[in-house]
């Protein structure tokens, strides 16, 4: 493993194996077959790159993301490994040149769709090759239960047959154990060891903030708090929000693009390559954007609305801080959002098993939001790994969360939803509650009910609040017709018969957690202001643009921090720094000692 490691080092610029790492791939050089659980960022890639470099013949990286193929296999490239792919954006003659360099041994990693791979023709010629491994990246795209099925996947399990002796390593970031299970089984791979990792993003910070209405003002005012000239995700579950929110950026003098699946696809293309390559654009966008992106500056993720469960939650706030620089997760929650995803839920036509998982994961979405203890405890509970709590770095850890004794508010609201016939949505019933003579309650006369005026004490927002705790936590119940009535679910009977108490959660206006040093510098600043951080970038996207490639393929924002801070004079010292390998040494080591030097001068 010591020469695995010096490997490492010489063509990545790592210094240690992070993790389970150094575990798989040890275990794939036995010619071991295996299922990887790692959180997303946490460097899955590594665990199949490693071995194709040092295992005989040809590793075969299976990817459902054709538009991404060409940048993983640019960044590898830059690092000289002789990496390629065999997709249909390849001209004829591209595709022979790709075909005759496998055949002469020249390429180590290749990039395939599964569809391709299964081919008739393409399995003829795997089998007079050399293979050194499979790799199946985002295996859970086997699994109905994940939630990005590809049935292209399935036939994958053919592989073990096809080529005897070709270890197969799959790779996810889907953790659910029924999920695990499915993917080991529909891949053939029951036999194999299984890779669990820590779940831990100790660099991103996660908040939550509950949200009455549109929260684009919300949502704005912590990116230019936080985050100003930096790049990052805002995620919406509508196409059109997506489109409407971007445009309200841009006005605010963002460089926002919208990215959702109803997009012309050469636009969409257009957009995705403008995030990875400009600095500091913001991309709002429905979960359509973001598997296989792996920009490693991303420093902020913002839900506008809430995601379908934890796991697709932690999916896509994990695309921040993949550098291991200090990075945001932020998610505005509602009233309205409960009352939709269990509508959604409860209203589908899928069967029960179905629908009771998909209920399921949503409570654990619900119960994540709405907690008072440390997120990122509830968070990897929910992955299965222990945390104390505490963490620091989480909004309840920074500012704790105030709690009150909400009993006698949610039986009163309760007995309102019960004495209004179990049919209204909450707008009325805190009408009602509140003693308000609106048409509609004249109309019922729910002025007449023993429930109407008895909530005076509390103002709307108030009792929004109380509402969707309680639908939050399942003792009312949304109906499914679409109108949003709620009724009592037969678990809010000790509370209406005061046999316990409740705690709520106080939504408060949150002060803004205090600001972070930043770690980047705005990239709307320009270089004139004259620090060698600066001058590093200007550096960096100078080379980028010339390549036509993102900036963080020439050098991540860690290497450049610290280049800053060392401040190498010689090639030796350059070399030593995090990130440069031997081949980037070479491209680029004596351009940015002279950055330094001339810096210095
Ligand atoms: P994943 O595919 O699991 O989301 P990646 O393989 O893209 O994650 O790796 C995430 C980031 O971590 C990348 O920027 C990668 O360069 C970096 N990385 C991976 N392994 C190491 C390591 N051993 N030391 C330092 N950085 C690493
Ligand atoms: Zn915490």
């Amino acid at each position: 493993m010591e020469q695995v490691r010096q490997l490492m080092g010489q063509v990545f610029g790592f210094r240690a194996f992070r993790g389970i790492q150094e575990a798989v791939i040890q275990h794939v050089l036995t010619g071991g077959d295996a299922l990887v659980i790692m959180p997303t960022g946490g460097g899955k890639s590594l665990c199949y790159q490693l071995p194709a470099l040092i295992r005989p013949g040809l590793g075969v990286v299976i990817s459902p993301l054709i538009a991404l193929m060409q940048d993983q296999v640019n960044s590898l490239k830059q690092l000289g490994v002789r990496a390629e792919f065999i997709n249909s954006s390849l001209s004829g003659p591209e595709f022979r040149y790709v075909e005759e360099r496998v055949e002469n041994g020249e390429v180590d990693l290749l990039y395939m769709a599964p569809e391709r791979l299964l081919m008739e023709r393409n399995l003829e010629w795997f089998s007079r090759l050399r293979l050194s491994l499979f790799a199946i990246d985002e295996s859970h795209c086997v699994s109905q239960w994940g939630h990005d099925f590809r049935p292209e996947y399935l036939e994958l399990h053919r592989l073990g047959q096809l080529f005897p002796g070709v270890p197969r390593l799959a790779l996810t970031a889907t953790a659910d154990g029924p999920t695990r299970q499915d993917i080991l089984e529909r891949l053939d791979l029951t036999h194999g060891r299984l890779f669990i990792a820590g779940f831990d993003r100790p660099n991103i910070r996660y908040h939550v903030v509950a949200k009455e209405g549109n929260s684009f003002n919300e949502c704005l005012s912590f990116i230019r708090q936080h985050h100003e000239g930096q790049s990052g995700i805002i995620y919406h579950m509508t196409r059109k929000d997506t489109e409407e929110t971007a445009q309200k950026m841009r006005e605010k003098g963002y460089n926002a693009l919208p990215y959702h699946a109803g997009m012309e696809q050469e636009e969409r293309r257009r957009n995705q390559a403008r995030f990875l390559k400009e600095e500091g654009v913001v991309m709002v966008a429905t979960v359509a954007f973001g598997m296989g992106i792996d920009k490693p500056d991303v420093r902020f993720v913002a839900h506008l609305d809430l995601p379908k469960s934890v796991e697709s939650y932690y999916q896509e706030t994990g695309r921040a801080g993949r550098d291991g620089l200090p990075a945001d997760a932020w998610l505005a929650y509602g009233l309205s959002d409960v009352v939709r995803l269990r509508q959604l839920v409860e209203g589908s036509e899928a069967d029960d098993t179905h629908k009771r998982v998909a209920l399921h994961k949503l409570e654990a979405l619900l119960g994540y939001c709405e907690t008072m203890a440390c997120r990122r405890q509830v968070l990897l509970n929910y992955f299965e790994n222990a945390h104390l709590g505490n963490c620091g770095n989480c909004d309840n850890c920074l500012s704790p969360a105030e709690s009150w004794d909400g009993t006698e508010a949610a039986r009163k609201a309760l007995s309102c939803i019960y004495r209004t016939g179990q049919c209204f949505g909450v707008a009325h019933l805190v009408e009602v509650l509140r003693g308000e003579m609106s048409e509609k309650v004249v109309k019922h006369a729910h002025h007449q009910v023993t429930t109407f005026g008895i909530g005076k004490e509390m103002d709307v927002r108030e009792w929004r609040a109380v509402f969707r705790q309680l639908v939050a936590a399942g003792y009312a119940q949304v109906d499914v017709t679409g109108y949003g009535g709620l009724r009592l679910d037969p678990s809010s009977r000790p509370i209406l018969r005061g046999e316990t108490t409740l705690m709520l959660r106080r939504d408060v206006a949150r002060k803004q957690p205090r600001r972070r040093k930043t770690t980047t510098t705005p990239a709307t600043k320009s270089s004139a202001s004259g620090t060698l951080w600066d001058a590093l970038r200007a550096k960096r996207l100078e080379l980028a643009k010339e390549q036509s490639i993102p900036p963080y393929m020439i050098f991540s924002d860690v290497t450049l921090r610290e280049m800053e801070s060392r401040k190498p004079t010689s090639m030796r010292e350059m070399a030593d720094v995090f990130g440069i390998g031997q081949v980037k040494l070479e491209r680029y080591g004596a351009i940015f000692l002279q950055v330094v030097k001339n810096h210095k001068a």
